[in-house]
């Protein structure tokens, strides 16, 4: 399982009451196998999507995302309502469709 660190970040833009009062409602999960390097995430939500030039194999790394360990290859982030305008449009934006977004409570899709 591979993690990239967002708990710098988080640490130094938020407190634990932030926190609670901004609630992760939403979860994004990324095919990143199926992804083109298209870079369209990246050009919406440059905060969250990143094509690292380390990586060679030209495709979208989730910031703060973690592998799911029964799902290799789809990774996954929870975010708050904040948040869900920008993945939102990282979503529709990608021409293979491979970044979907999901309400926790209902698990209903509200991408693709
Ligand atoms: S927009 Fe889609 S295909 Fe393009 S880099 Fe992002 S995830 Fe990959």
């Amino acid at each position: 399982m591979h993690i990239l660190s967002s708990e710098n970040y988080l640490s130094m833009h938020f407190s634990s009451n932030d926190m609670a009062d901004h609630p992760k409602k939403y979860r994004v999960e990324y095919n990143r196998p199926a992804c083109i390097g298209a870079a369209a995430c990246v050009a919406v939500q440059p905060e969250k999507w990143v094509i690292k030039d380390e990586a060679r194999d030209n495709r979208a790394d989730l910031i703060g995302g973690m592998e799911d360990p029964t799902r290799p290859g789809i990774w996954i982030a929870e975010f708050t309502e904040e948040e869900l305008e920008a993945y939102t449009s990282s979503a529709t934006m990608c021409p293979v469709q491979v970044i979907k977004i999901f309400e926790i409570a209902t698990g209903k899709q509200l991408t693709w």
